[in-house]
């Protein structure tokens, strides 16, 4: 293959419709799309081709405890999964990234590494509000907060006056401010429930936990003017809110993920800590009204929150909820999930491209670049059969370790080509991403 290749489908996603025709790339973009098949071209035949996908939440966690994931396995598990970008957190690699040195170190670590474009976003704790203009010129694309613990020590939360110091900076950088919106308050109550009981967990984290973050999240955006992303939103009773302040013109945002939108409460085994994430997975009524939010446009987004760790800390032996690491494994399923869950609920892949490709590129600052297919764009596509289906194998999944909620389900759709700036990736060749916010590093073009 080529560097410029021209690819033909008949089912070309362009701009919400199919078409028939070529994708033809030149120097890593697509330089036009002409109806048709034109001589020399590969042609897909009937796979869907659109835009690669960009998750804007990962957690690479090198350097510092790559035996958890790292560079080369999560970007290699995006590639087989249709993922052309990534943004990796700033918390669960050692030093975390609350300053410009500690990106550098990020930046040296992931060299030849990347199987996919890679962007990082920078972290905000108490008192780093100077560093954040320098992470800022270093390339982050914004950067993260978190308003109740982390699970890493090295990433204290913030309270309300680091929040807004934060979020000013921020502004100055014209960079968006990511929150995880959790307030600790009261609990559920949860007396004569075991540690592995996950209606135990469930209630040790409710939803007005969330709610009330946002809450605090909205009037930080109104005090700073700050751009502001709810991650991970969990909690469809923070919806409202959400939609009152856009409807003010506040420059809010949010996210939502597969585990969320896909899973349900009652479904999950008591001592199955696969699926322990913060927050957690709520019940069915809350997942639909989750849909609802996206179909409605206040969830803009669908992103992984890939969050390994290894099997050890998952305490898949003892099942305990309380003592597991938070975080499901799921980089390499986003794309498959999502649709399995979406061709159910009526909804078509042009909803799952604004999701999954349009509005992350966006958000990280990409919307002129990554996402869409068109002229001038990177030609970062994926091509796949929706229909297909299978059933999800550990051996199948690159993940560093093979832990996940989603093994033995069975979800749509079959990944048969990944082009990164128009170079074929997710086979056996060399690694040639680049990382983002940064002068053009990547070996594709070499
Ligand atoms: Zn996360």
């Amino acid at each position: 293959m080529t560097h410029d290749p021209s690819i033909h489908s008949r089912r070309v996603l362009v701009d919400g419709a199919f078409v028939d025709a070529t994708v033809c790339v030149r120097d890593g973009r697509i330089d036009r799309i002409e109806p048709g098949s034109s001589r020399g071209s590969l042609d897909l035949g009937d796979a869907v081709l659109m835009p690669g996908l960009v998750d804007t939440h990962v957690h690479v966690n090198e350097p510092g405890r790559t035996h958890w994931e790292g560079f080369r396995t999560a970007t290699r598990a995006a590639a087989a999964g249709g993922i052309t970008s990534l943004v990796d957190m700033p918390l669960n690699c050692i030093p975390v990234t609350t300053s410009a040195a500690a990106l550098q170190q990020k930046l040296d670590a992931a060299e030849g590494q990347l199987h996919v474009d890679c962007g990082f976003w920078g972290g905000v704790v108490p008192g780093n509000a100077d560093a954040l203009g320098p992470l800022a010129e270093a390339g982050v694309l914004g950067a993260k907060a978190f308003l109740v613990h982390s699970g890493i020590d090295d990433f204290p939360d913030v309270g309300r006056a680091d929040l807004i110091a934060g979020m000013r900076a921020l502004a100055a950088a014209g960079l968006p401010m990511l929150v995880h919106a959790e307030l600790a308050g009261a609990e559920e109550p949860t007396e004569g429930l075991s540690p592995r009981s996950y209606r135990r967990y469930l209630a040790s984290r409710p939803r007005h936990w969330e709610d009330r973050a946002v809450e605090l999240v909205v009037q930080g955006v109104e005090e700073t003017g700050c751009a502001a992303h709810i991650v991970h939103l969990s909690s469809a009773s923070s919806l409202p809110i959400l939609a009152a302040a856009r409807a003010r013109g506040l420059p809010i945002t949010a996210e939502t993920c597969p585990h969320y939108l896909c899973l349900h409460a009652d479904e999950v085994p008591d001592g199955a800590t696969e699926f322990k994430c913060a927050p957690p997975i709520r019940d069915a009524a809350n997942r639909d009204a989750l849909w609802q939010g996206l179909a409605d446009g206040i969830i803009d987004g669908v992103v992984s929150d890939h969050s390994p760790c290894t099997p050890e800390l998952k305490q898949l032996d003892t099942g305990d909820f309380g003592e597991a690491w938070g975080g499901i494994a799921s980089l390499q399923l986003g794309l498959r999930s999502i649709w399995t869950e979406a061709s159910e609920r009526g909804f078509g892949l042009p909803e799952l491209v604004r999701w999954m490709c349009e509005r992350p590129a966006v958000l990280a600052g990409l919307g002129d670049r990554k996402g869409r297919l068109a002229p001038g764009f990177d030609a970062d596509l994926v091509a796949w059969f929706p229909e297909d289906s299978f059933v999800v194998q550990p051996e199948s999944l690159h993940h560093r370790h093979k832990v996940s909620p989603w093994i033995g389900r069975r979800l749509r759709g079959r990944v048969v080509g990944t082009w990164l700036r128009g170079h074929r990736i997710a086979d056996e060749e060399g690694p040639c991403g680049a990382p983002l916010g940064q002068p053009l590093l990547g070996r594709c073009h070499e």
